[in-house]
């Protein structure tokens, strides 16, 4: 009963991001959603969850699309967490066995807004759907979930590529669109459901925007259900890589992303965030080597729980965010290889990140060699061992980079990133011989593309059997449009630069340890489990009027409740280019039809009746309906740029999670 009262003060409401908790004992990677003293939601193992779910909406989603969803999404997170998760599913669209109201009332469900016997109040136009947990505020443990879906603002669809969030070719048309694939929606709540808040991470399910293959759990998801609920055997399989990152005057910097890239994958495997003393840990990493990238937590503390209210990375002039850092070796464009091994903590080299000097575009990547011209720049292996490499490089967004690399043996591989690091360009490579000739080899490029439509641009190259000696990559550039992007074009960055991972070896090449956990593909996909569920015969549990949570409604402090606030008190110049945008279609429109009515007056007024007068009026018409597209062409043009030039609005618009 007593803890019935502690968890009645405490309800959370995800909107979209959750930080990361690095002030516990145990910093942890991915970010998790926390307690008001910062103790990590968790259900207590093993976890079984019961959920009861109605299909009632107004999108013409039809009850098996949506039990397929529901199931579809709750098996990705149970077989993540090694089995430790696991459930039963119960639907039905009769409300007093499936209920359609948040209360705390004995019972976990699913359902849509418009189903509700009252307007839920934190179901805005803006939020796409919502997850409230409720929780022991003083362990953290996990009691009960709803998860609601606004069908009121938004129309469910179950189809992957029927979404409007930013990621794919097809957000070019439907970004202004209001469908949205109801599994990538379920699979991101149920995330929330686990104890997780949102991430930063571009292929992550929990990422703070909607858009496509979110649907599917990607690596960060997968290290985060084995650090928090794997059994121990799976969980001494893995390690961790901690660290520090301060200011260049030593002082922490509380809420930095943190990226763990895999060398043996060429992908991000795993997260985290860092806590006010600058202090992180990236957990959950399958054995090997490890590069680290730095970056603000672009979605900002109102994404998070409410304990990192305080995070701040606009800590360069202007009240802009830090620049991207990798960690190198003495500030070059070389990084720093961590090596991490099973049950293991891997302590990094403290990372020191930097303000954009005015003068340079990426101070994250000094004294590129790149840049100045005619330079090619050299990687040296040794020939007589295993040798791995890994360095940044800023690009151009049209010239080509050759890269030489001497002291190749025997079989070579090199990842090279950029989409999946926000960088905003799609690299392409090709080897060449030391006489200029194209080595043969197998490619992968781009590195992952998902049925939803959603492509990972990254790149790379497998050759085997090499003479040993000299070779030279050539990387070409293409530009990426913000829109390919999940994110859209929040966080991405203003200049290209790639991330160059290779191994050269006369021995095989290694592979990833640990496929049954991660497998292997850019994005850590699943295999689809179609096997049909069947819901337990029995009733769906009831609720308990003991334990109704009525009065306590929503927290007040919501994510969304900082998102807006931070977006009132915005720059003045976005809220006036804003208002250009809107009025200047409508001042165009105005204008024209002024001088339509002029002329045609003066038309009258002048009773011509030659041909020729004819001859004008009709090309003024053919004109003015020629006008009308070009109007709409203007209309949309204004509106795309506003969207650009405002990135922020967009987090609240439609894409936002709860
Ligand atoms: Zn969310």
């Amino acid at each position: 009963m007593g803890r019935v009262l502690v968890i009645l003060t405490l309800v959370t409401l995800f909107m979209w991001l959750a930080l990361t908790n690095p002030l516990l004992q145990n910093a942890q990677a991915f970010i998790p959603s926390v307690t008001s003293t910062g103790k990590q939601l968790r259900w207590d193992l093993p976890i079984h969850l019961n959920l009861i779910g109605n299909p009632t909406n107004r999108s013409n989603l039809s009850e098996k699309s949506f039990f397929n969803a529901v199931v579809s999404s709750l098996r990705q997170w149970q077989k993540a967490s090694g089995q430790v998760f696991s459930f039963d599913y119960w639907q039905g669209s009769d409300r007093k066995l499936y209920p359609t109201k948040v209360a705390l009332d004995g019972v976990s469900t699913i359902f849509f807004a418009s189903a509700a016997p009252e307007p839920i109040p934190q179901i805005s136009p803006n939020v796409l759907g919502l997850t409230q947990v409720w929780y022991d505020n003083e362990s953290g443990q996990i009691q009960e979930v709803d998860i609601i879906l606004n069908d009121i603002n938004f129309i469910f669809t179950d189809d992957p590529t029927d979404t409007s969030g930013y990621g794919s070719e097809q957000s070019t048309a439907s970004r202004y669109r209001t469908h949205v694939f109801v599994q990538n929606v379920i699979t991101h709540e149920l995330g929330h459901v686990q104890g997780l808040s949102h991430s930063g991470g571009l292929q992550s399910s929990m990422l703070f925007m909607e858009s496509p293959e979110q649907a599917y759990l990607g690596c960060d998801e997968l290290a985060a259900a084995l650090t928090i609920y794997s059994p121990r055997e799976s969980q001494e399989k893995l390690g961790s890589v901690s660290g520090r990152i301060s200011f260049q005057d030593g002082s922490p910097v509380y809420g930095a992303h943190v990226l763990a890239i895999s060398q043996v994958r060429g992908t991000v495997l795993a997260t985290a965030l860092t806590d006010s003393k600058g202090k992180y840990a990236v957990r959950g990493l399958e054995p090997g080597n490890y590069y680290l990238m730095a970056e603000p937590f672009y979605a900002g503390p109102s994404a998070l729980s409410t304990y990192f209210a305080d995070i701040n990375v606009k800590v360069c002039p202007g009240e802009t965010p830090f620049n991207r850092k990798f960690l190198t070796q003495d500030d070059s464009h070389v990084l720093t290889q961590l090596s991490v091994s099973p049950n293991h903590s891997t302590t990094a080299p403290p990372l020191v990140v930097q303000c954009r000097p005015a003068d340079e575009t990426l101070a994250s990547v000094p004294n590129s060699s790149i840049l100045k011209r005619g330079i090619v720049p050299e990687i040296h292996l040794n020939p007589n061992q295993q040798q791995n490499f890994g360095i940044v490089e800023q690009l151009d967004f049209t010239e080509e980079q050759v890269f030489k690399i001497s002291g190749v043996s025997g079989n070579l591989q090199i990842y090279v990133l950029a989409y999946s690091i926000y960088s905003p360009i799609r690299a392409s490579l090709v080897l060449y011989d030391s006489e200029g000739l194209e080595v043969r080899l197998r490619k992968l490029d781009p590195s992952y593309t998902g049925d939803s439509g959603f492509i990972n641009y990254d790149s790379s190259i497998e050759a085997n059997d090499l003479p040993d000696g000299t070779y030279f990559l050539k990387i070409s550039s293409t530009r990426l449009r913000p829109y390919q992007y999940p994110a859209g074009p929040i966080a991405l960055d203003s200049t290209p630069y790639v991330v160059l991972l290779g191994t050269s070896t006369h021995a095989s090449l290694s592979r990833p340890s640990l496929v049954s956990y991660f497998p292997e593909n850019a994005r850590c996909r699943l295999p689809d489990d179609s096997s049909p569920y069947q819901s337990p015969t029995s009733q769906p549990p009831s609720p308990s009027l003991k334990q109704s949570g009525s009065g306590i409604g929503f927290c007040s402090s919501s994510p969304s409740g900082g998102t807006s606030h931070a977006l009132r008190s915005s720059n003045t110049y976005l809220r006036l280019a804003n208002i250009f945008s809107w009025a200047l279609p409508w001042l165009f429109i105005f204008g024209v039809a002024l001088v339509r009515l002029v002329h045609k007056r003066s038309f009258a007024l002048s009773r011509l009746r030659t041909t020729m007068g004819s001859a004008i009026l009709k090309i003024w018409q053919e004109c003015w309906q020629k006008l009308q597209f070009v109007y709409l062409g203007f209309l949309h043009f204004l509106y795309t740029l506003r969207h650009h030039i405002t990135p922020h609005r967009q987090k609240l618009r439609k894409k936002a999670f709860s």
